[in-house]
């Protein structure tokens, strides 16, 4: 559904070979999504790796916990800064199943996130590459490495099965 731009850094992923625990990391940011929509929220999922480790895991919640700001990429990083009692997450990577925003992309500035994998684009509020690079706009003294197109099929499932459920049960209650 979503047609991913091709951007500077989609073209340097298509040559890029991803590692086992690369597509083991974002699995599991997936299953977070797969969390959100149960809940009936917009699936979006991301987790926070340390030496290899998950040290923080965040799936949407915005309607449950009403609140804007409740993204999966801000919860995961909250999570992750508590379990390790510090605000930098310097060595860390995060994996997010959806191009993170304006706000989670500054996020990851602030708290020095070093890597970032995300699976599908976001054409409308995709501040990773879409409408905004945040990660390195030689502007930030924080640039985050950038890598796309793991498990993007999978994301952009969940997400148009979340829309389509939305779009037809406004359809039955307008009936
Ligand atoms: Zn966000």
């Amino acid at each position: 559904m979503f047609n991913s731009p091709i951007t500077e850094i989609f073209l340097l992923v298509l040559e890029m070979n991803f590692s086992e625990d690369t597509y083991r990391f974002m699995y599991a940011a997936l299953q977070e999504a797969e969390r959100a929509l149960v809940e009936n929220e917009v699936p979006v999922g991301a987790v926070v790796v340390s030496d290899n480790k998950i040290i923080g895991r965040g799936y949407n919640q915005i309607e449950k916990l009403n609140d804007a700001t409740a993204h999966a990429e801000m919860i995961a990083i909250t999570a992750a800064e508590n379990n390790i009692g510090n605000w930098r997450l310097e060595d860390c990577s995060i994996y997010v199943t959806l191009e993170p925003c304006v706000m989670c992309a500054g996020a990851m500035l602030a708290s020095r996130i070093n890597e970032l994998y995300f699976a599908a684009f976001d054409p409308k509020f995709g501040a990773c590459g879409s409408i905004y690079n945040l990660a390195d706009d030689g502007k930030t003294n924080h640039k985050i490495k950038v890598y796309s197109g793991i498990y993007t099929e999978e994301s952009q499932r969940l997400l148009s099965q979340f829309f389509s459920s939305v779009r037809n049960s406004s359809i039955k209650g307008n009936a």
